[in-house]
């Protein structure tokens, strides 16, 4: 089964991969079907809403199968923000230094408990049929006090899973994609695809 990946995010393209390809699902990125920089506006107000239209998009334009990833942190403190904001939390599109940076000084004065966050992933896969199967995940944790760590993306030198002492950037990626918001809504998404099977 070939699936058209409606991201260019690279370490979301990696994750995603490292995933699905064991389960014999071939993922093909927009580069290899000829547009490197399609850039598909995100217009929802929900993770699920932006997944949609991302692998809407994707599907309408090659006819093929889409899955899309929307994906942010939300910290309890912060009612949930940068949530689906995460990406462009500072202003600037995918700067994620500037968004860790501000993340930390919006919770300079919290501590303990008020840290807590949680990472979400609403996976969108439209099938070559048009089917649609929209399924989540979540991982829970804590955003630390100052960035550690080289691995990973995004907000991960910040965010202490709940059950270890080390943030995302500094587990190996084995560890954070056995754990990952990623991990979880990619097996909910293999379950779904058992049962779609005639
Ligand atoms: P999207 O591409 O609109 O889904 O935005 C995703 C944004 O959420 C990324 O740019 C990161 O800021 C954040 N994010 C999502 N998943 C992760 C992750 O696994 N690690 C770190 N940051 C993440």
């Amino acid at each position: 089964m070939e699936v058209v990946l409606a991201s260019g995010n690279a370490h979301k393209i990696k994750e995603i991969k490292e995933i699905l390809s064991p389960l014999g699902i071939v993922i093909t990125t927009l580069s290899e079907n000829g547009y490197p920089d399609l850039d598909i506006e995100e217009t929802g107000s929900t993770f699920s809403e932006n997944s949609k239209i991302k692998a809407e998009a994707v599907h309408d334009l090659l006819g093929k199968a889409a899955l899309a990833d929307d994906s942010g942190l939300c910290v309890d403190a912060l009612d949930g923000a940068p949530g689906v904001f995460s990406a462009r939390y500072a202003g600037v599109d995918k700067d994620d230094d500037r968004n860790n940076k501000k993340l930390l000084a919006e919770l300079s004065k919290k501590e303990g408990a008020s840290r807590k966050a949680h990472y979400e992933c609403v996976l969108t896969l439209i099938t070559d049929e048009g089917s649609e199967v929209v399924v989540s995940g979540k991982c829970h944790g804590t955003i630390g006090y100052s960035e550690v760590g080289d691995n990973g993306f995004g907000y991960d030198p910040l965010f202490i899973p709940d059950g270890f002492d080390k943030t995302f950037a500094e587990l190996e990626p084995s560890q954070k994609n056995a754990i990952s918001h990623r991990r979880r809504a990619l097996e909910a998404l293999k379950h779904e695809l058992e049962n779609l099977k005639p």
